[in-house]
């Protein structure tokens, strides 16, 4: 799950981590407010979009046009102005895709006076199984370039969850980020507070980008992006609900309430499979095929007609979508409840994509039976590959 940077920088601050003071707002009204209470004589206003290189973006209407997502005023009239300007519009950078975000919030900051900038992040190193550090002297870069460019410039150390970030991790960043004195003990202390807030929370990521040296000799965070484990938010109510589900894909959301393992993706066969292993191999299949997969999903192993039925909405819902892919082994589900549930959809939604089924399995004769008798035009399959060969046929008839 994906917060807000103002979100973001609330949380680290309850851990100790510095941020500017800053004020989250929806109108230009509000914006002056904020304005005035900072006190200025710099302010930072900020788009608040759950993706990131606003500062880069450009706005599809003409009124903020070219100026970008984060801009810096000198006035409370200038901030207003902004404000005005940047909310209801659409944001379009690197990471929203050409439609796009509405900014619907702008966050106010007092501005900071910058020395230098950096590049910190924690993330979750799979391979080691422990949370990684990455630190660049790169800072307010796009990290994707730098470590393609200039992968030297990054270095990245894990830190062992028995002790906990030592002094050690804390002088291999000051000495990557050639920070001495004040600023290096500041460095060690810094990525202590992260960690703290890193594992208490169960994040996924937290990136600081840029992490400055201010004007007057300080570390601060200049920007947060932060994700949770998803599988942890049963025990973080308070980043429950910082949720925006409005920055969320509305299919994901629906498909959430059914418990159902969905993940939009941007191809055009729809799929529905159950377990997690037999969809990533379905996801493959279609690509081999030379076609691409509009979702991952899951049903699961236990998965009632309802939620069939469910799945099957969410996936016909995608105007992507110009095929269907039913992939079931029945173990634990049996194919007569998948086969029911395809048909109560169908009835209720229509099918207006060709639709191939695959069953196997538990109860499989009864499954292809219920389709047969169905009077429905579903083209079945023997196997995986002759399914995933169907369907790639059939969208290209
Ligand atoms: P992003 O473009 O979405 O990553 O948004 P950031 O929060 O990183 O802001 C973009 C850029 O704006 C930063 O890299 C900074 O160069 C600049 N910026 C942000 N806040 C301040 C500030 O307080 N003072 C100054 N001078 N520049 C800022
Ligand atoms: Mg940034």
């Amino acid at each position: 799950m994906n917060i807000h940077e103002y979100q973001g920088k609330a949380v680290l601050k309850e851990f100790g981590v510095p941020v500017s003071r800053g004020v989250a707002i929806h109108s230009a009204d509000e914006a002056e407010a904020a304005a005035n209470e900072l006190g200025g004589p710099l302010w930072v206003v900020k788009s608040q979009i759950h993706a990131g290189g606003r500062g880069k973006g450009k706005f599809k209407e003409a009124a903020a046009g070219e100026k970008g997502g984060v801009r810096l005023a000198r006035s409370v009239a200038e901030v207003k102005q902004f404000a005005g300007e940047m909310l209801g519009n659409t944001l379009v950078t690197i990471q929203t895709g050409p439609a796009g975000k509405q900014v619907n919030r702008l966050y106010v900051e007092d501005g900071s006076d910058i020395e230098s900038e950096f590049y910190l992040s924690a993330l979750v190193d799979r391979a080691t199984g422990r949370v990684a550090f990455v630190v660049s002297t790169e800072g307010g870069m796009d990290i994707e370039a730098v470590a393609h460019d200039t992968p030297e410039k990054i270095v990245t150390f894990s830190v062992d969850p028995a002790t906990g970030v030592m002094p050690h991790h804390g002088r291999a960043v000051a000495e990557t980020l050639k920070l001495t004195g004040t600023l290096a003990k500041e460095a060690g202390d810094l990525i202590q507070k992260l960690y703290a807030a890193f594992t208490a929370k169960d994040m996924e990521m937290l990136e600081i980008n840029p992490l400055i040296v201010t004007k007057d000799g300080h570390l601060k965070c200049l920007d947060a992006k932060i994700s949770f484990d998803s599988n942890s938010l049963y025990r973080h109510k308070d980043i429950v609900a910082l949720r925006d589900e409005t920055e969320e894909d509305a299919k994901e959301i629906e498909a959430s309430k059914y418990d159902l393992a969905y993940i939009a993706l941007d191809g055009t066969i729809g799929c529905m499979v159950n377990g997690a292993g037999l969809a990533m191999a379905t996801l493959d299949i279609i690509q081999l095929y030379g076609e691409s997969p509009a979702n991952f999903l899951d049903v699961g192993g236990g998965a009632s007609e309802e939620k069939v039925t469910a799945a099957f909405k969410i996936i016909t819902s995608d105007p992507n979508v110009k095929g269907i892919l039913v992939n079931i082994f029945g173990g634990i589900m049996k194919c007569d409840v998948i086969a029911n549930g395809v048909i109560a959809a169908v009835k209720t939604v229509g099918l207006k994509v060709p639709l191939v089924v695959r069953l196997e399995g538990t109860n499989v004769e009864k499954g292809k039976e219920i389709i047969r008798s169905s009077g429905l035009n579903v083209i079945p399959a023997d196997d995986l590959d002759d399914a995933a060969q169907k369907i790639v046929a059939a969208i290209r008839a």
